[in-house]
Order: structure tokens, then sequence, then C-alpha cells
């Protein structure tokens, strides 16, 4: 695996077939299933790593977001990644940036309206990655919905000649949502996390015996969120990311909460023939907490 710092280089060693797999780090197996997907479907597969400051609005969120390069470099290679492109501040901002990426609509509720900032960010550093590198094609996860949406509808907007590849979220065996953040839960946070995830099951449980009413659904997950202040609880169209009254077309249900002081989010992807995408379980505990961080 080469360790890259600058778009040229990155560029020089794209090929006909080349995949991107964006991360902010401190991998997990959520990252390790795109960057698997990823080496299956092109033969170069660049993954980077930039912690972005432009999508964190508190800056102290920015500051505690966990960073531990070797290791993640070593995940990487492991997963058979080519490239790590890891910019410095000055590679990814050279100079003061006067242009931002801005999506009406798809950003506006749930992330949008806790986050100020936010995917104005992500969709900025997005479009320079995507930019930057040209790979043919790009992996998310399904795990930030709205971000998902978000990417698939800047693709035909800002004509970007890439093909966004989402794929499922992986849980940690009892059903959390594996995330960089879950380090930074107490093991008494750790315990109660594990209600979000529940309540987004047991809500899809809820729609597949026939319930379509939203807000029925939503607060089938509210039930379930003891010891979590709840930020929102969202049935959203799943092409708008705007949120519905009605499983009507096919939509995420996503939540946020914050728990002991970290901040989770978590969704489940329904259709109106009450099935449901729920992601896929590790069998044993994540790597995320293989060693002292
Ligand atoms: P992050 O480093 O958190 O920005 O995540 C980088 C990419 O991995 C994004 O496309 C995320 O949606 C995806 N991702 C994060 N967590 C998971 C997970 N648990 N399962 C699947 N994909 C994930």
């Amino acid at each position: 695996m080469r360790i890259v710092k600058t778009f040229a280089e990155c560029r020089s060693l794209a090929s006909d077939s080349t995949g991107l797999v964006p991360t902010l780090g401190f991998v997990h197996e959520g990252h390790l299933d795109l960057m698997s997907r990823c080496r299956r479907e092109n033969d170069l597969v660049i993954s980077s790593l930039f912690v972005n400051p432009l999508q964190f609005g508190d800056p102290a969120d920015f500051d505690a977001y966990p960073r531990k390069f070797d290791r993640d470099a070593g995940l990487m290679e492991a997963a058979d990644v080519d490239v790590l492109f890891a910019p410095s501040l000055e590679e990814m901002y050279p100079v003061e940036p006067v242009t931002a990426v801005v999506v009406k609509g798809i950003t506006e509720s749930m992330e949008g309206a806790h986050r100020p900032g936010h995917f104005e960010g992500v969709a900025t550093v997005v479009t320079k990655l995507l930019a930057g590198i040209q790979p043919d094609r790009a992996y998310f996860g399904k795990k930030d919905a709205q971000q998902l949406t978000m990417v698939t509808r800047m693709v035909p907007d800002l004509s970007l000649p890439v093909e966004i590849v989402a794929c499922p979220t992986v849980r940690e065996a009892d059903g959390l949502a594996l995330s960089s953040r879950n380090v930074r839960l107490s093991d008494q946070a750790r315990r109660l996390a594990v209600g979000l995830s529940e309540g987004l099951f047991a809500a899809a449980d809820l729609v597949a015996s026939g319930e379509r009413d939203g807000a029925a659904i939503e607060r089938t997950v509210t039930a379930q969120l003891a010891g979590m202040s709840a930020e929102y609880v969202t049935l959203a169209d799943r092409a708008s990311a705007e949120p519905i009254v009605q499983l009507d077309r096919p939509a995420f249900l996503a939540a946020a909460v914050e728990v002991g002081g970290v901040r989770l989010i978590d969704n489940v992807w329904l259709e109106t023939d009450g099935s449901s995408d729920r992601g896929r379980r590790l069998d044993e505990t994540s790597i995320l907490y293989g060693e002292a961080h």
C-alpha cells in the first residue's frame, strides 16, 4: 500500500477502474466492508483519511474525534487497499476557500437541522475528493442515510463522472451500529446505546406487521430510548430526505441521540411492501475497542 499526500500523486496512480472509499479514519468493520466491496469492483482501491474541519460545527467535537494513523494504515493495508490518501490541511485547503457546495432540501431536516453547516462541509469535501482524484466509483455507507441521499443527488446535479455505491450498515452483535465515536462510550452509555438500534428494529417489525403511519412508526423508536436524549426520530423519503407522514414510498427511519455525552445516529431502510434493510451484525466485538486509544 502506498501512502500518498497529494491529489496529483493520487491521479497519477489511477487506472481505468478506480474506486474511492472516503473516511474520517478510526477504521472499523463498516469501513472495511466498503473497502472489500471496492476491492471486488475495481482494479485500484484508494481510501482517503481526512478529518474534515469544515463538517464539524463544534471545534470540541473535531478535537475529540478519535485519530490513530498507524492503526488505520495497518487495517487498510490488511484490507488490500492500494493507496491511502492522507492529505494535509494545506493540501485540502491551500487557500481559505470561498467556494462551497450547498445541496438544498435534502440537507434541511434531521442532521442538517441539528448540525448547522455539517452537510455543506461534507458536500464540499466530497466534491473536492471526487474532482481531485477522479475515481470511477465511490463507496458510501447506508449508516449515514441522509448523507448518502445527498451525495447520490450531487452526481446528476454537478455532472460528476462517478458511480455512487451504497453499502449496508455494519453492526455490533447486539445491534449497535459501528461508529468511530463508539470508542468514547462509557460502559454504562454503551449498555444504554443499544436501545437506539432496538427501537429502529422494533419499528421495522411494526412495519412488517402492516403499520404505515409515520407517527406510529416513529413513536415505537422513541419508546425504546431510555437513558438517552433524542434529537430527532424521523421517517424520511429516501430520494429527497424529506420527512414523510406515511410509509408510501422507499424510505428510511432515522434517529439521532445523545448518550453519555456522545452523539450517535442510526437508521433502517423501509419499503412499502413492509420489508426492511437493517444491515448486518458482526459475530464478535468490533476491532474498535481492540487497543487503548
Ligand atoms: P466516516 O469515517 O464515519 O465518515 O465513514 C466513512 C464511510 O463509512 C461513510 O460512507 C459512512 O457512511 C461509512 N460507514 C460508517 N459507519 C458505517 C457502518 N457502521 N456500516 C457501514 N458503513 C459505515
